[in-house]
């Protein structure tokens, strides 16, 4: 991608964080800090985009068709691909084609009193796409964190997103990453949850503390780490009022991953299924 227009949503956002504080991550606070020169040189390369008006049922359909164009090995590629070379902006391509994958078309439906106002099947809130919707804030996570995205319209940015972005190839270093994630993950202690396991990987990829949880909440979504209850979505959709929380105070690992423990170790069959076409090249 054009590293001027990177740069560009960067320091917006940045400059955003510093100067509004609380109220950054809106579309009026940030687009305070852009000439429009910069704004439309960062959108003619795909990196910052206008607000759009898309309701609900509008952003499972346009989900379905983005995801359908995506094959699945290139998403596995651009995860691998960012192991080594810590663009994160690569990384959630992957846990975002699963969810997509496995989404159901449909309606919104209200969930149970008092929470009418979210969708029970998917989790988004009426008050997410009443008003404009923008992206640009999710495109500067990408970018700074490659976090794992659960939310639609964040799953929508990704596949709408990922065929802009130039294709990539793993190389011998990602491989040689995965596989030793691989073994940190099986020598897990069996009490180990993702907060002793970011620890053991960390010395694996280069990453900060928020990447490690990011990338293991990404082997979460797509089947890798759960529990024998709480599964990913490779096989099936997951529901809003199935991502269940655990009974603690501070559980602020994503579904789920936050259920895994060392005892559970690796699911072997998505393990393979994910990156089984990859294993074979060592
Ligand atoms: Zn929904």
């Amino acid at each position: 991608m054009d590293k001027k227009a990177i740069k560009i949503l960067l320091n917006t956002i940045k400059i955003s964080q510093d100067e509004s504080l609380r109220d950054w991550f809106y579309w009026e606070a940030y687009m305070q800090y852009i000439t429009q020169e910069d704004f439309e040189y960062a959108k003619s390369h795909s990196v910052m985009y206008d607000q759009e008006n898309i309701g609900h049922d509008e952003i499972c359909r346009r989900i379905k068709i983005a995801v359908d164009k995506i094959e699945k090995q290139d998403v596995v590629n651009a995860f691998l691909y960012s192991l080594s070379t810590r663009q994160l902006e690569y990384r959630s391509f992957l846990s975002s084609y699963c969810i997509a994958k496995s989404l159901p078309e449909h309606s919104f439906t209200a969930s149970p009193e008092p929470n009418e106002g979210i969708c029970a099947v998917c989790g988004i809130h009426t008050y997410e796409f009443e008003e404009p919707i923008e992206f640009n804030t999710i495109n500067y996570f990408k970018y700074k964190d490659g976090p794992c995205f659960d939310n639609l319209i964040q799953i929508l940015f990704d596949v709408e997103q990922f065929p802009k972005l130039p294709a990539v190839t793993p190389n011998e270093n990602d491989y040689r990453i995965l596989n030793e994630l691989k073994k940190i993950i099986e020598a897990a202690e069996p009490n180990d949850r993702i907060s002793q396991l970011k620890k053991k990987i960390s010395k694996t990829i280069k990453s900060n503390d928020g990447e490690r949880v990011g990338l293991l909440e990404i082997l979460g979504v797509i089947g890798i780490l759960h529990d024998d209850e709480h599964l990913g979505y490779a096989n099936q959709y997951v529901t809003y009022l199935e991502r269940k929380h655990r009974p603690i105070r501070n559980d602020d690992v994503g579904y789920p991953a936050r259920w895994w423990q060392g005892k559970f170790g690796i699911d072997h069959e998505k393990w393979k299924y994910g990156f089984g076409k990859n294993e074979q090249k060592e």
